[in-house]
């Protein structure tokens, strides 16, 4: 907990909800006042143009934000705009280091978000209240289409760790913003033993809608299936945040919670949107920004690593920038049956640097190890660690269903994923710690930038 944290689990409860009630409708009044609504209207068009109409709009995003790039940032008036695919990337480390260059604004004058870098740095970009607004509005329009809008019932599971011991022991683990109605639940105390805390919340509350990261709502469904639990009332949609969406997420969340999942690919430093439409596919906003998608030499490439050119950024201006993230792009000539033609986006396969490296295999995806648990009973959750070329170790917290042959088949199955040539070491575990954002990762590879 930071001193802010702590000073604030020492005022009681009732006051904690009106202060986190108060701060949330300020917050929402900044992010929904001034252009806010011109963007909702925007964005509700822009779904109507034309190819032509859109290329259009495209071009005029693009040209107002350049512009107003070199005229106001030191760090990119050397830039020769009209030759795009020639300029230099921008590195998570400039963005640390040369924030003062690259910022265009003072922070007195915009909006500070932080964010957990990959190397545990954290990072600092600052929005313009504007841009912020608009990233609000398009975000808001995209939730709208599946059917929430504030005020109705939503459990988050995000954000800061607010709850503590002493709230554990009298069966709380969420604040409720009274005003919104919606429930902010700790994402730091999900386990076992708070789990009736948590289930008996979320059976009384009701929520409608759940927002946040996936593996927190995935860890309560998996405790809940175990019992044979669903939820008694069933959530409309779940929205992920923050982490990569695997598919046995969302088949477990719709058996326990009785929701579709609706993803959308967005980051707090500020990248163009990637949002799933009602026909489940997921579609690049290309009005948001550009995406580009290059191999390791950096060449143009349907899969790989992500830049990203960001429309929403004039505050903190990211172009071509390396985000760390990777997706696999469908061939242009698919259609979706939404009728839209903003481009698709076969899958997003989330951090770049979440792999495990084998001398035999390669780079093991996060997709892969995550379903080396299939069929294998008892496993609470598990993460793996890899600070050698050599050997990785497995931390797993299981139940009573994780017998000596449980243990042996998962291994083997881990085994079939790395190769022969990486040694295994498991360890069971009472407790998995998340990193400090509250995001949990599956994968942890240590091995530092020179294998990436
Ligand atoms: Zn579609």
């Amino acid at each position: 907990m930071s001193i802010k944290e702590k000073l604030f689990s020492k005022t009681p409860y009732f006051i904690q909800n009106s202060a986190i009630a108060l701060f949330n409708n300020y917050q929402y009044k900044m992010r929904h006042g001034g252009v806010y609504n011109a963007f909702r209207d925007y964005y509700a068009r822009a779904e109507l143009m034309n190819e032509f109409e859109l290329h259009r709009e495209i071009d005029a995003k693009k040209n107002e934000f350049f512009n107003y790039v070199e005229a106001k940032s030191p760090w990119y008036k050397n830039y020769n705009f009209n030759e795009f695919q020639s300029l230099p990337i921008l590195e998570k480390s400039d963005v640390i280091n040369k924030l003062a260059l690259i910022q265009t604004i003072d922070e007195k004058d915009g909006v500070i978000s932080l964010t957990g870098g990959t190397t545990g740095a954290s990072m600092k970009v600052v929005y313009t209240k504007s841009d912020m607004q608009e990233r609000f509005a398009i975000l808001d329009h995209f939730r709208a289409k599946h059917g929430y809008e504030l005020g109705k019932k939503t459990a988050w599971f995000s954000g800061k760790n607010l709850i503590s011991e002493k709230h554990l022991k009298k069966n709380i683990c969420s604040h409720y913003d009274f005003l919104n109605k919606i429930k902010f639940y700790s994402t730091f105390h999900i386990n076992q033993k708070n789990f009736d805390t948590y289930w008996k919340s979320l059976n009384k509350f009701q929520p409608e809608f759940i927002v946040g990261f996936p593996s927190s709502v995935y860890e309560i469904c998996k405790i809940a299936d175990k019992k044979g639990l669903k939820l008694k009332r069933k959530v409309k949609v779940f929205f992920p945040t923050a982490e990569t969406v695997l598919p046995e997420h969302r088949k477990l969340i719709a058996k326990v919670m009785g929701c579709k999942t609706v993803d959308q690919y967005a980051s707090s430093e500020g990248a163009p949107f990637i949002l799933e439409c009602a026909a489940g596919s997921l579609h690049i906003h290309p009005l948001t920004g550009i995406f580009e998608v290059v191999d390791e030499n950096l060449k143009p490439s349907l899969e790989g690593e992500m830049l990203v050119t960001s429309f929403t950024t004039h505050g903190t201006p990211l172009i071509r920038y390396r985000i760390g993230d990777g997706i696999k792009l469908a061939p242009s000539n698919i259609k979706c049956d939404c009728g839209s033609s903003f481009p698709l986006v076969e899958r997003i396969d989330g951090r770049t640097t979440d792999y495990v490296l084998s001398p035999t295999h390669g780079k093991v995806n996060l997709g892969n190890i995550s379903n080396s648990t299939k069929n294998i009973e008892g496993i609470v959750k598990f993460q793996v660690i890899q600070s050698s070329l050599d050997k990785v170790k497995v931390l797993i917290v299981s139940n009573d269903s994780f017998t000596q042959a449980q243990s042996q088949k998962f291994k083997a199955a881990l085994e079939e994923r790395f190769g022969p040539k990486l040694l295994i070491e498991v360890e069971l575990v009472e407790e998995i710690t998340k990193e400090k954002s509250g995001k949990f990762r599956l994968v942890k590879n240590l091995l530092g930038s020179k294998n990436v």
